[in-house]
């Protein structure tokens, strides 16, 4: 157990989090598989957490249909599944003790507000590119109507025990763009600016869907996740999500993001380009593939493997490729 693994008591919870807007394709079975595998390595739990709480976006059944897939691939959760649709309060909860707390707003602006005064800045959008909400409601709405809640980057960075020993206002006024660092465990040391590259973000959204930066993070507090382990796709949301958990006193878990798989046209593989769910003919062969994209052997080498051979080989490869593992 590494010296961080040791700091969480040798516990280890893990997770995998699909969004149900269809079933598994290969790259979503890659950190299918890289989690169990952390979790098994690490001798700790494996939860499955559905998250359907964009609902226009949820696909009905593929909840199911991606929990038949792993089970076909012998990736079994070890608690029964979680569906963040059912944990509204929860959330509610959190959003309250920010708002408590002077970490979060309400917000008026519609899209087009937001392009408008992002325009007014001189700010052109890139292809692609998002850009940071400009603040426009974070003192106050000046007599329009709420429409979502966003959180206080910057104020909230302001707070921090760095900003406030005694530091004139301009130092303070640059911590609210310190970036905020972290370890990934295959990327290596990351960080970014949070105020400068995203803004204050959403946390619940103007249709009164909850946002996934916020109940992922409760989720995975309440839940006691130590090692979030998913696509590297999703990399640049972990500052927003290290950010929350410090206004919300949680710990913050271990991170380890995992190579993306990408189709024919050299783009990620994702649901929303339409890539083909798993075919699960050959069980054995996909997570074959998806060990391959992990840097993991082939199970070629034994004699007439079955899954469950082939996943207790990579569990003892898993461990020796990356760190924190026993
Ligand atoms: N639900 C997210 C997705 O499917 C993953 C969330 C996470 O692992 O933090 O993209």
């Amino acid at each position: 157990m590494s010296g961080h693994g040791a700091a969480w008591g040798g516990r280890y919870v893990g997770r995998f989090a699909p969004s149900p807007t269809g079933p598994l394709h290969a790259g979503s079975l890659v950190a299918a598989l890289a989690s169990w595998l952390d979790a098994r390595a690490h001798r700790g739990r494996w939860l499955v957490r559905i998250e359907d709480v964009d609902t226009p976006r949820c696909v009905p059944g593929a909840d199911e249909l991606i929990l038949q897939q792993l089970a076909t691939c012998g990736l079994a959760p070890d608690e029964p599944p979680l569906w963040q649709s059912t944990r509204g309060a929860l959330y509610q909860r959190a959003l309250d003790q920010l708002v408590a707390q002077g970490d979060a707003y309400p917000c008026a602006c519609s899209r087009k507000d937001i392009e408008d005064a992002q325009a007014a800045l001189g700010h052109a959008r890139e292809r692609h590119a998002a850009l940071p909400y400009p603040g426009t409601c974070r003192h106050g709405l000046q007599g329009r109507t709420a429409r979502s809640w966003r959180f206080n980057v910057t104020d909230f960075q302001k707070k921090q025990p760095l900003a406030q020993e005694g530091q004139a206002l301009a130092a303070i006024n640059s911590i609210a763009n310190q970036p905020i660092h972290w370890q990934d465990r295959r990327l290596g040391p990351q960080q970014q600016e949070v105020a400068s590259a995203v803004g204050d973000f959403v946390l619940r959204r103007a249709d009164g869907l909850w946002a996934y930066q916020l109940a992922v993070v409760v989720d995975d507090a309440d839940q006691g996740v130590t090692d979030v382990v998913r696509g590297e796709d999703l990399a640049d949301n972990t500052p927003r999500q290290i950010l929350l958990q410090r206004a919300l006193g949680a710990a913050s878990p271990r991170y380890l993001h995992t190579p993306l798989v990408c189709g024919d046209n050299g783009e990620k593989l994702s649901k929303q380009n339409g890539a083909r769910a798993l075919d699960l003919a050959d069980p054995l062969q996909a997570l074959a593939d998806a060990a391959r994209v992990l840097g993991l052997p082939p199970p070629s080498g034994m004699h007439n493997p079955c899954i469950s051979d082939a996943l207790t080989l990579w569990v003892a490869a898993w461990g020796r490729n990356y760190n924190g593992a026993p």
